[in-house]
């Protein structure tokens, strides 16, 4: 499959140690237009779309980070907990601003199923169509988000 420039400039930036000290594709060999190929399927496949997740994901963000690191209940059997952390970080595509590190814990109680939310994360969800890597200790496997936000309800 042949890269666009700009797609190049991207992987470049989201190798480890550039941006962030993992990288966004982690060991995942497969080039990043097959990984965004593969999760638009399965989010088109879901019934929904990129936009509509992140905004799903953003209100459990906002919610969590609201109650400064108590952790918050959301539906019968998940738990947010928003941790803050030092710094901001740009999106790899450019162009697109700087993004608070801290992150929110999202975990199913009755699974133990868990995700970590970005702002940057909930970013390229939405604007981007990119979960991350598979195998990266922030990739949203689209399955995953669907289980978890049909807990959320609404
Ligand atoms: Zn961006």
């Amino acid at each position: 499959m042949k890269q666009s420039p700009q797609l190049a400039q991207v992987v470049r930036r989201m190798a480890a140690g550039v941006l962030s000290r993992d990288g966004f594709l982690g060991a995942d060999p497969r080039p990043l237009e097959e990984v965004l190929d593969a999760d638009g399927s399965a989010i088109a496949a879901l019934g929904t779309t990129h936009e509509e997740i992140a905004a799903r994901l953003r209100e459990v963000f906002d919610q969590a980070r609201a109650a400064l690191g108590t952790p918050v209940r959301i539906g019968e059997r998940l738990v947010a907990v928003h941790h803050e952390a030092m710094g901001r970080i740009p999106c790899p595509w450019g162009g697109c601003g700087v993004f608070p590190k801290g992150e929110v814990e999202l975990t199913d109680t009755a699974t133990g199923e868990s995700l970590s939310l970005t702002a940057l994360g909930i970013h390229m969800v939405g604007k981007h169509g990119f979960y991350n890597g598979r195998g990266t200790r922030y990739r949203l496997e689209p399955d995953a988000i669907a289980r978890l936000l049909r807990q959320v309800g609404g």
